[in-house]
């Protein structure tokens, strides 16, 4: 700063002197540099040298401004750089590694802290199950055998029922716990596999099966609701195949197996009336299956109070963990 306007001053020093002294000579040259400025250079020569003056006391005075409002300028880059770039990295940098952390905390503590009080909650191991919501938006009356190698065909997928209280739909409700049940298992350390995870899919229930086996699950779930022309009929049941099964009898005791630990865990948790297991190798669905398998049939549909009950998502909740429960209680045996 002193320097530039030592240098100002020197330069301003040795103008003055020769405008004074040799205006005439510098009148040629800034009337060419300044438009106006014409031939009597004397006159016009100080009046620029005036301006000159001005101009340089101008800038002069302004420099300083002009350097303030640049670094103003450089200051409020200055701000602009670090709160547009910098800060904002160092805010999306620290929270997301906040984040992560938390994240990576959250992970690490959930199973402490849920194990603590909850044991059962790492018991999944990894273990794959699939689940099954039984149903679809729309049957497919087209058949299928009833199993390997059957000549007896079936439908492929029925309708299924439908809430007489609620009006819903049973590929509803079913899908409604299925996806409890998949929270749950996954909360709980399982592999899970889903056959359908929206209404709007096409597949038979020899397919569904066929998921099972091909993700090597080690329980496949079907859940259903259950349906009966007497409104007073109540409770819930689980379904699986005979020791006879001419499709699957290798699977037949584990799957009866898996078939009373879930009835119980389900009845446990909800209080719903136990009907049981039954023996049936009818179904498709069971029929194709190369693992332990049940159908689950939580409550009837047709029983106004089941249905509304079953439409409760604390009750669904109930049912999701009852039937996690029973899985739980399958391996563990
Ligand atoms: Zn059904």
């Amino acid at each position: 700063m002193k320097k530039k306007k030592s240098i100002t001053g020197i330069i301003l020093v040795l103008l003055l002197c020769l405008m004074g002294f040799r205006g005439s000579a510098l009148a040629a040259p800034l009337s060419e540099l300044l438009p106006g400025a014409g031939a009597a250079g004397a006159v016009f020569g100080e009046r620029d040298l005036s301006r000159l003056i001005a101009e340089a006391r101008q800038k002069q005075e302004h420099k300083p401004a002009v350097q303030e409002s640049a670094v103003q300028e450089e200051a409020a880059s200055g701000e602009e750089v670090p709160a547009v770039e910098e800060p904002p990295q160092e805010e999306t940098a620290a929270p997301s590694a906040e984040a992560t952390k938390t994240e990576e905390t959250a992970q690490e503590a959930a199973p402490v802290q849920e194990s603590a009080p909850q044991p059962a909650k790492a018991s999944g191991g990894g273990r794959i199950v699939c689940i099954d919501a039984g149903h679809q938006l729309r049957q497919n009356s087209a058949k299928e055998p009833n199993g390997p190698g059957s000549s007896e065909m079936k439908m492929k997928v029925t309708s299924g029922t439908r809430g007489v209280s609620s009006g819903v739909p049973e590929y509803q409700l079913t899908l409604d716990v299925a996806l409890r049940l998949q929270s749950v298992l996954s909360g709980r350390g399982y592999t899970v596999v889903m056959c359908r995870t929206t209404n709007e899919v096409d597949i038979s229930n020899a397919e569904r099966a066929t998921v099972a086996n091909n993700a090597g699950a080690g329980a496949f779930i079907r859940i259903h609701a259950d349906g009966a022309s007497s409104a007073s009929a109540s409770g819930a049941s689980t379904l699986a195949p005979s020791d006879s099964n001419p499709y699957c009898a290798g699977i037949a005791p584990q799957s009866q197996a898996l078939a009373r630990c879930v009835i119980n865990g389900l009845c446990a948790r909800t209080g719903a009336k136990n009907r049981g297991v039954t023996i049936t190798d009818t179904m498709t669905g069971l029929n194709w299956s190369q693992v332990p398998v049940t159908i689950v049939e939580m409550g009837f549909m047709t029983n106004p109070a089941e249905d509304m009950a079953m439409q409760d998502p604390a009750y669904q909740q109930k049912l999701a963990e009852g039937m996690a429960d029973g899985i739980d209680a399958f391996f563990g045996s």
